[in-house]
């Protein structure tokens, strides 16, 4: 059986690229999850809005550039698995494992992580630096706004389960 939850970062992909055409096909019947997809970017572009006002890119960027990645790093790749990076591909992104230094994630691009729906572990992950600098209030926005995208991306997931038939982890 097809495994969606294990495999090499690479063998993900190429999973979701298939369930992904298999969804091209299939769209039209399927308006409830643009829906959902519409409701999880919005709330992402809000998540990301706050986090940039946060000084978290720069702050990410910056040592995520250095030797390992940041928290960045190979390891933290497997926390990926093929639905999530499907979600991604539905909201358009162009995903493919980039060049990466061997001891680094592998979708993490110049610009940061190329995901918009990230892996569980990397949305819900503060690190000392992130929290150390930011205000009580900043947090608690912060974690208001992770847990809108949690949510919305956990219905997600789980409505592609069903569309698709995929056996749940
Ligand atoms: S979360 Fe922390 S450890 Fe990870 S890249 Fe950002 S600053 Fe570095
Ligand atoms: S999936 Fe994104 S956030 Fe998670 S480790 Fe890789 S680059 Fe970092």
């Amino acid at each position: 059986m097809l495994n969606f939850y294990s495999g090499t970062a690479t063998e993900k992909v190429a999973l979701a690229h298939s369930l992904h055409r298999t969804w091209e096909r299939q769209h039209n019947i399927h308006g409830t999850v643009r829906d959902a997809l519409q409701e999880l970017r919005l709330s992402v572009e809000a998540l990301t809005l706050h986090m940039r006002s946060m000084g978290m890119n720069q702050l990410c960027c910056h040592c995520a550039s250095r030797p390992g990645g940041g928290c960045c790093s190979a390891l933290m790749a497997d926390n990926t698995d093929a639905i999530q990076i499907l979600i991604n591909l539905l909201l358009g992104i162009v995903v493919e494992p980039l060049p990466h230094k061997e001891d680094a994630c592998c979708f993490l691009g110049e610009q940061g992580c190329l995901f918009l729906a990230k892996p569980h572990f990397c949305l819900n992950y503060n690190c000392s630096h992130i929290r150390n600098r930011a205000t009580d209030q900043e947090m608690k926005t912060l974690y208001r706004h992770t847990s809108t995208v949690l949510g919305r991306q956990t219905r997600m997931e789980t409505q592609l389960i069903e569309i698709f038939h995929l056996p749940s982890e």
